[in-house]
């Protein structure tokens, strides 16, 4: 049943959430980690699972009362399973970072040593960062990209893994828009003695297609978000093999989590069923179909893309040439009703708040809808609008027309607050 003005008590937080939707429906959502759920999704998100504890797992509660929060449980890990071929699942992190954190603790103390990608090279804040937890417990060496093909630097990695003795080495990153050799990782975590991790947190959907190598049967464990491109609601997954499940579970709870979220458990299987449709695979096919076509109309407009292009949903736009700064770009195009974010571009120059790159994603507009042609027009108002910052007007202008366009591409229809 739609909320409407009747049957929600609270005006006031009505017209955030109906300023919310309208923000969605009428911008350009190209922020590559974010993306639309179903309506489904969105409604069994909202259901009377929010009301209860089911701390434990199935068929070992601390509560009584869950016998339906197991079957539910046991059916969304069944799900990830055949999705992703892994002999074990914990559905129950709260996001990736907590997925990320549990992952750590469970084989390795603080004070070991990890070896991740570089943040300022396209990884995670959770791969090491100094203000996360992972940089503040762990003793932390990076990799990053070669500057002449902006690919990671497998010598670097197997250099590092060498001469660092990592416990853990972790692949996978936030703004990297290239396949990943999860072979040759293996080959460097082996000859280290180390674990290896892959966060597949933006690139998920792509392996849930066969559009991106799987980690699963290389790595030891696999983390990752469930609301990128696998377009669940925002939570995370913990994938391994079954000699780790017990480990991992005992730091997901009680580890780092209390009482799982079961509401978004049972989001998470809802969009996990959708995972398994075919229509699945043709809505990531076009995902990267639609990546790859407004890279090339940014290329012919005279952007530099990092790595030259991508394989995935996601473009890294390098405006170094274009005396433009990520934070300006930004900016200009959120006033042209473009929403996206600034992203710092291997051996930036620039500090994170202001940076010289620009991330774009195609995940959301394609669950919209969106197809090749209609990136055309999509780089066009990108285009425009990074020509014409700073310029009020004309970046206004692009709004509505930019608000217009989004009306062929209606957005939860049913949906009213
Ligand atoms: C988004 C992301 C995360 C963190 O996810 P949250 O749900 O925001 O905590 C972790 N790792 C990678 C690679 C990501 O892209």
């Amino acid at each position: 049943m739609p909320l409407t003005a009747d049957n929600c008590p609270d005006p006031q937080l009505m017209a955030i959430l109906r300023k919310e939707l309208r923000r969605q429906r009428f911008k350009l959502e190209m922020i590559a980690s974010e993306n639309f759920v179903s309506e489904a999704v969105l409604r069994i998100g909202a259901s009377v699972f929010t009301n209860k504890y089911s701390e434990g797992y199935p068929g070992n509660r601390y509560y009584g009362g869950c016998e339906n929060a197991d079957e539910l449980e046991s059916l969304c890990q069944a799900r990830v399973r055949k999705i992703f071929g892994c002999e074990h699942v914990n559905v129950q992190p709260h996001c990736g970072s907590s997925a990320n954190m549990a992952a750590f603790f469970s084989v390795l103390q603080p004070g070991d040593a990890i070896l991740g990608m570089s943040l300022a090279h396209g990884g995670h804040l959770t791969h090491g960062a100094p203000v996360s937890f992972s940089g503040r417990l762990f003793k932390t060496e990076f990799y990053g990209v070669r500057e002449d093909t902006e690919l990671i630097d497998y010598d670097e990695l197997a250099a590092k893994a060498e001469a660092g003795r990592p416990k853990m080495i972790i692949a996978g990153g936030s703004a990297y828009p290239r396949v990943i050799d999860f072979d040759k990782f293996r080959e460097v975590a082996d000859r280290a003695k180390a674990f290896l991790m892959v966060d597949m947190a933006h690139f998920a959907g792509l392996v849930a297609a066969g559009l991106f190598p799987s980690p699963i049967p290389k790595a030891d464990i696999v983390t990752t978000t469930t609301h990128k491109t696998l377009r669940g609601p925002r939570g995370g997954l913990i994938l391994c093999r079954k000699s780790l499940a017990k480990l991992i579970d005992d730091q997901i709870f009680p580890g780092v989590q209390g009482g799982p979220l079961m509401h978004v458990v049972a989001a998470k299987a809802a969009a996990l069923g959708e995972a398994l449709e075919p229509e699945f695979i043709d809505y990531q096919r076009q995902v990267v179909k639609n990546a790859q076509r407004l890279a090339v109309n940014l290329i012919d407009a005279g952007f530099r893309l990092v790595s030259g292009g991508t394989d995935t949903h996601l473009i890294l736009v390098d405006l170094r040439s274009k005396n433009l700064t990520g934070a300006c770009a930004e900016k200009a195009l959120d006033q042209a009703g473009i929403t996206a974010n600034k992203n710092a571009v291997p051996f930036d120059r620039q500090n994170y708040a202001i940076t010289s790159g620009l991330r774009l994603g195609t995940a959301a507009l394609t669950t919209r809808g969106f197809k090749e042609e209609d990136m055309d027009k999509v780089a066009e108002f990108i285009v425009e609008a990074l020509r014409h910052h700073g310029e009020d007007g004309r970046l206004n202008k692009i709004r509505q027309r930019v608000e217009e366009f989004t009306q062929a591409f209606p957005l939860y229809p049913n949906l009213e607050f």
